[in-house]
């Protein structure tokens, strides 16, 4: 029984992503006979782009990365979608989640399209100026196929605010004037939006705070336990046990430890504190668990965090965590399934949920709070205006929280399950675009 915490690279030979989405999207397509030209269409990117990065290594070497690039579809809009460095990056991991990238835009009714990009490379492997060299390379390869009209890409998993910074410079050189949209996730003193850190998880938060109420819980006795304590995972555990957002409590966050190369869960079941955890955690997510350990905290094995007996599990790491046999380990006593991550859970693993009634927030809209403040920073940039934190974040509730109960309607109206009801939701307006555009 496969309950062992997997690299990425291993969970990746046993799942393809790319085959994962195409499922879920035939399954809906099926649902609700969509016909075959919209199919063709839908179940393949648009254009994908493979290139040489030649970066020249401070050791004097010259190393040829691969870089790619997909856009799966623009028809309501520029594609979107983030950049990828890891080194169990191929094309059809970044095809899955260009595609969920389509549903993601249409699902929160932002005028954009779905792209994602990647390269195969750990970056903690390189140093500054190594990194800085293959983003500007990655620019230097693509920059005629990208722009704030046509496709703008962010950071994911293993880039970062500086590297945007970098990217922006490099794009804006070779096109010959400042264009800061042509990509999101700058840094706030570069052209980026206050509130996009933080954006994503706080996103996350604000729908579990609509799930609960829909359920009747009550948000100040909750508990939650999240998977990944990067980006995504640290904010949502600051907004899980903020007063002003949600106020509950979180008793666990499990991580990859670097040093180590397994995965453990930090668990204090009095609710742990997000801050200190922060204070004690590198920037790609590791913890010190040493430190924690000092300080009280209980060190468990990689899969803990998924036995917990809370209400809320989020999942804000990988893809394909939560499959046939993983299931399995879920709590009787867990009613919501928030999705952080792109595509944590399998097709078979959702059957299982469905049967049990656990309520499941699913991937493309529940992380969408990151690509809401993205279109949120080009349309700063576009003004050469920017807003304050407060009204970022204020203007990512209204639309998340609109989002989700038009999903959750979707889902009550037609007895689908939440999955299935935000794919009919999105794909209805892939549609309607397409059809307007007369490409079918
Ligand atoms: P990140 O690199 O900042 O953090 C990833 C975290 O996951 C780290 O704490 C890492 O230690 C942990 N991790 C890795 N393997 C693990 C394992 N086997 N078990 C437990 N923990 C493990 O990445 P992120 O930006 O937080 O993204 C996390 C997920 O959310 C990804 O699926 C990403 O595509 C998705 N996502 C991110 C954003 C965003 O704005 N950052 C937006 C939408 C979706």
């Amino acid at each position: 029984m496969t309950t062992q915490p997997r690299a990425r690279k291993q969970v990746l030979q046993e799942v393809n992503p790319f085959e994962m989405a195409q499922r879920q999207f035939d399954r809906v397509a099926d649902l609700i006979g969509l016909n075959e030209d919209a199919r063709q269409i839908l179940r393949q990117p648009l254009r994908e782009f493979r290139f040489q990065i030649p970066v020249r290594m401070d050791d004097g070497r010259l190393q040829v990365f691969i870089g790619y690039r997909v856009q799966h579809n623009d028809a309501r809009g520029p594609a979107k979608g983030g950049i990828r460095f890891h080194k169990a990056e191929t094309l059809d991991t970044i095809r899955a989640l260009a595609m969920w990238m389509t549903w993601k835009t249409a699902v929160v009714d932002i005028p954009l399209g779905g792209g994602k990009g990647g390269v195969a490379v750990d970056p903690a492997s390189l140093s500054r100026r190594e990194l800085e060299a293959l983003c500007r390379g990655w620019i230097d390869q693509i920059w005629r196929n990208i722009g704030p009209r046509i496709d703008v890409p962010a950071p994911d998993v293993g880039t970062t605010p500086q590297m945007m910074g970098w990217m922006m410079d490099e794009y804006s050189k070779l096109a010959g004037e400042y264009t800061p949209g042509v990509i999101t996730g700058k840094p706030v003193e570069g052209g980026g939006s206050p509130g996009r850190a933080e954006a994503t998880g706080f996103g996350v938060v604000y729908q579990i705070r609509e799930a609960m109420k829909r359920l009747g819980l009550d948000p100040k006795q909750s508990t939650a336990s999240i998977q990944g304590f990067g980006n995504v995972g640290q904010h949502v555990a600051l907004a899980f046990t903020d007063p002003d957002i949600l106020g509950g409590r979180v008793v666990s966050v499990s991580y990859w430890d670097r040093e180590d190369r397994t995965a453990y869960t930090v668990t204090r079941p009095e609710g742990i504190d997000p801050r200190e955890l922060i204070g004690i955690t590198d920037e790609f997510g590791s913890i010190d668990k040493r430190e924690a350990q000092r300080r009280g905290y209980l060190i468990e094995d990689g899969m803990a965090w998924l036995r917990k007996e809370v209400d809320v599990l989020v999942p804000a790491a990988l893809e394909a965590q939560i499959t046939k046999h993983t299931v399995k380990l879920i709590s009787p006593k867990v009613k919501i399934l928030a999705e952080g991550a792109n595509g944590p859970t399998t097709p078979e693993a959702d059957r299982e949920l469905e049967a049990r009634g656990i309520l499941v927030i699913p991937d493309f809209l529940c992380n969408a709070g990151g690509v809401v403040v993205s279109y949120f920073e080009g349309v700063q940039n576009e003004m050469n205006y920017y807003w304050d934190r407060k009204e970022v974040l204020e203007r990512l509730d209204r639309i998340l929280t609109r989002s989700f109960h038009e999903v959750f309607q979707v889902a009550e109206e037609g007895g689908f399950y939440p999955r299935d009801a935000a794919y009919v939701l999105a794909i209805d307006r892939v549609v309607k675009a397409m059809q307007m555009r007369g490409w079918i």
